[in-house]
């Protein structure tokens, strides 16, 4: 209950792909992300170039795969999408390279988990859409240089430090994607609600958002679970309804799910408070290290719950308030 593995916390069926914004305008939130890419991409469009490469970093579910789709529909080339476990060799990548249409959009999503031996052959597919290729063995081996059509690279990622340095300074157009308002992930619902014909209302739809960790996709899957209680109760979605499914799947009123609640409760019983590393919680959690620190973590810190500190992670008082317990005294450093 409450893991990462559970399916339900996993993205990408169908109705996820239906649902997705075909166009800036109809993309929610992001906004000065949204008005320098479509600067860019006027641009870059204007001169028939290609747009200069994208990195997307920020948790999962913010966006990221559906910006880069947007981009390429706003530049009007084709998108390939692909992600870094995917690609196993640099012929792989080869392959996709030499494939790509003038301008087209690669998207390459956890672009942190790409092998080393592939990212080398990105370095001048990147910078001069060239590719290097060995051909033969031994002394008779030579480097042949291919062109490649210019292309555009949008990568995604769950931090920018993930990357090696000379990876991320080929990206021309970083771009950090924050955590959406209440407001945005209700505007986000109601669509979503009127394309799976879900008797929604506006208070409805700000229920949820509230407690959607300010993550589209979260949102939009505890609109499919709200709707399940509310047609078996025979209720429209309201704020009522929401309030009540929404206490059925254990998400409180500050959108903390039962694993979230796992975590404080680790850091501040447990571990006293901390300082505790990741590996440690992650461990008490069952969970992967870099789950706790992708998916739980960001969150919790952007709500003031947790701080993450040189020697480890340090429960804010907000944890103690939650878990029904007064602060400590400012420990000495
Ligand atoms: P990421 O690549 O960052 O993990 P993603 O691009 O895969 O995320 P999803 O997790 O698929 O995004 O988002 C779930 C759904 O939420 C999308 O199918 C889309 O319908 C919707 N969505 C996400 N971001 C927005 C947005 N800014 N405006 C409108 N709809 C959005």
């Amino acid at each position: 209950e409450g893991s990462l593995n559970d399916p339900e916390r996993q993205s990408g069926d169908a109705l996820d792909r239906a649902l997705r914004p075909q166009s800036f305008a109809d993309y929610v939130g992001q906004e000065s992300i949204k008005s320098n890419l479509k600067v860019y991409v006027e641009a870059a469009r204007g001169r028939g170039e290609a747009l200069d490469h994208v990195l997307l970093f920020g948790p999962p579910g913010l966006g990221k795969t559906t910006l880069a789709q947007i981009v390429s529909k706003e530049l009007g080339v084709g998108f390939r999408s692909t992600s870094g476990p995917v690609i196993a060799k640099a012929g792989d990548l080869a392959a996709i390279l030499t494939n790509l249409e003038e301008n087209d959009v690669l998207f390459i999503d956890e672009i942190h988990r790409l092998p080393p031996a592939v990212e080398e052959i990105l370095y001048p597919a990147m910078e001069d859409y060239a590719l290097d290729i060995v051909i033969g063995e031994g002394p008779s081996a030579r480097s042949v240089r291919l062109d490649l059509a210019p292309f555009t690279l949008v990568g995604a990622t769950t931090r920018a430090g993930l990357l090696a340095n000379p990876l991320r300074d080929r990206f021309g157009i970083p771009m950090r994607l924050n955590f959406y308002e209440p407001k945005e992930l209700a505007r986000i619902l109601m669509a979503a609600g009127r394309k799976m014909g879900a008797d929604l209302s506006e208070d409805g739809a700000l229920e949820i958002a509230g407690r959607a960790r300010g993550t589209p996709r979260i949102a939009i899957r505890l609109l499919r679970r709200v709707r399940d209680f509310a047609e078996a109760e025979g209720a429209r979605i309201d704020k009522a309804a929401a309030g009540r499914a929404l206490s059925r799947l254990e998400i409180d009123e500050d959108g903390l799910d039962a694993l979230d609640r796992r975590y404080l409760a680790a850091l501040v019983m447990t571990y006293a408070g901390g300082p505790v590393g990741a590996d440690t919680l992650a461990a008490a959690l069952s969970e992967a290290r870099d789950a706790v620190e992708d998916v739980i973590e960001p969150f919790l810190m952007q709500k003031g719950y947790v701080a993450r500190t040189p020697r480890g992670r340090i429960a804010a008082p907000l944890a103690y308030e939650r878990m029904g317990l007064s602060a400590p005294d400012i420990k000495s450093q």
